[in-house]
């Protein structure tokens, strides 16, 4: 399947390479994300709106894969079903309509990535990112949050401070498993430490970034 997939790869390379020479940009028909976060783009994406569930905080910048789309949406749903008095998950970047570079990010380039703010204590709403390493974060929340995006989507990784995963795992300890938390999260581990779907990453105290996997049968995605 591997080497199947690589031949089909290869030829791809190969076609945009000459697509490249013939002044086209792509190829057509193709749908969905389109080689590496950090340099590729998106094809026929789809635009996450604003709902009663979610904040789109840029709609012009709100544009990901529809698996991507429909797992966030999925996800707001059932946050909604399970806190039905919550405030909307806020949303910020996910990619442009064709996706490519957008600023500040090295990433968000073939919508599998999304930035999405923490949940706050007191049901507070922030329509913005906020610093949560002082006594802001509703821990059981944002936790509940993130397991509904691993059931909904096939979750890469998270990215989250090292500050805030502390915080987060010394509080869910008390009631999860020591195997799972282990299982997901970097921390003890120091932050250099390739362990764990939840990942340090600097400036990611008032933010998570969460990046999916690409779709098996999807030959022009890269991981
Ligand atoms: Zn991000």
């Amino acid at each position: 399947m591997m080497k199947q997939k690589l031949a089909i790869l290869g030829t791809l390379l190969l076609a945009l390479s000459l697509a490249a020479c013939s002044g086209m940009r792509r190829i057509p028909e193709k749908t969905g994300s389109v080689g590496r976060c950090n340099d590729g783009y998106l094809v026929g994406g789809v635009q996450l709106p604003s709902s009663g569930e979610i904040i789109v905080l840029e709609p012009q910048f709100a544009y990901g894969t529809p698996t991507l789309v429909h797992s966030i949406e999925a996800a707001a749903a059932d946050m909604r079903a399970n806190y039905p008095d919550t405030v909307s998950m806020v949303v910020g970047h996910l990619s442009r309509p064709e996706g490519g570079p957008l600023r500040p990010h090295k990433s968000h380039q073939s919508g599998r990535d999304f930035d999405v703010a923490y949940y706050a204590k007191d049901n507070q709403l922030i329509r913005g990112f906020v610093d949560m390493r002082r006594g802001k974060l509703d821990v059981a929340k944002t936790w509940e949050f993130i397991e509904l995006m691993l059931e909904h989507a096939d979750v890469q990784y998270i990215l989250m401070d090292w500050d805030v995963q502390k915080i987060m795992y010394e509080e869910l300890r008390l009631f999860e498993s020591e195997w799972k938390l282990r299982k997901l999260f970097q921390y003890p581990r120091k932050p250099g430490n390739r362990t764990g779907v939840i990942r340090h990453a600097p400036s990611h105290h008032n933010h998570m970034h969460i990046r999916i996997h690409c779709p098996d049968d999807d030959w022009f995605c890269l991981d």
